[in-house]
């Protein structure tokens, strides 16, 4: 073999390492992609219905009541009527988005349903004192954020729920006994737990899917809106956690869009009598 060749061939089998080299970090990055992306869907199991419900507003207001009856402490949404709806925002305080979706609140006069992190309120005390001040109704979304099947049901109460609704009662004046679960992930047995502790675990019925780069557009939202909004229907956004910046933008016409079709805007504690009581 002359040299040229014994080149040819270095050249070669540099250029086969290099191509599976970029096919392995491909492999490695798409699969990463698919977990965080299966994960997220597993994270809205809560919620999740199959295609066939999905297309009938009925059958899928249906299944959420269905589920909810199960348990006296446990929601998805309110009573078919009055034509109330809640908006809920979670994982705030943040520094960024809190202060505009307020602002945008006040300027439509909607009061809403925060339901903060403990981590974040030790943050930004100072907005989540301002979030109340408002008006709007602050509820327990975890210190941490953790997945409460990851943790016994005294540890949520321990760590989680107990030190939270010390810094709610601290910065907004508010007793609270209002729980989402973090993903709206929690197990039969801690919903019984809790709710024997006197606790309401609020979930939703209409998942604007703001934490989502793939359905976040905001004609995607408005449309799935649309599409699913129904009489007592909890909605799902995000006021930290991430960029928000589709959620801050989609809001006006949200509001806009749920007023036109003549929804009125209350907090949770509004919405389902039951709490109050
Ligand atoms: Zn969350």
């Amino acid at each position: 073999m002359n040299n040229r060749k014994i080149f040819n061939v270095i050249i070669l089998c540099v250029i086969i390492f290099i191509f599976l080299q970029i096919h392995f970090i491909y492999l490695l990055c798409f699969s990463k992609i698919q977990r965080v992306y299966s994960s997220q869907e597993e994270n809205i199991s809560a919620h999740k219905f199959s295609e066939s419900e999905k297309n009938i507003r009925p059958d899928f207001v249906e299944t959420i009541l269905k589920k909810q009856e199960k348990h006296t402490n446990f929601y998805f949404a309110g009573p078919d009527s009055p034509q109330q709806i809640a908006l809920t925002f979670d994982d705030g305080p943040s520094y960024k988005y809190t202060p505009v979706i307020l602002d945008i609140l006040e300027e439509y006069d909607v009061k809403a349903t925060f339901f903060m992190l403990g981590k974040q309120i030790k943050k930004y005390p100072d907005l989540a004192a301002r979030a109340a001040q408002k008006g709007h109704l602050i509820g327990n979304h975890t210190y941490s954020h953790e997945r409460m099947k990851n943790l016994s049901s005294q540890e949520i109460l321990d760590k989680e729920i107990e030190p939270t609704g010390k810094l709610i009662k601290k910065y907004t004046g508010q007793k609270t006994n209002l729980i989402r679960p973090p993903y709206g992930d929690i197990k039969e047995i801690q919903i019984n737990f809790l709710s024997e502790k006197g606790y309401y675990i609020i979930n939703w019925s209409l998942d604007l899917r703001d934490w989502d780069s793939c359905y976040n557009k905001p004609k995607i939202m408005l449309d799935r809106t649309a599409k699913y909004i129904h009489s007592g229907a909890i909605l799902l956004l995000h006021d930290g956690g991430g960029d928000r910046s589709l959620t801050v933008e989609v809001l006006p016409d949200l509001i806009e869009f749920l007023r036109e079709n003549n929804y009125v805007f209350v907090t949770v504690n509004e919405l389902i009598e039951e709490i109050n009581r």
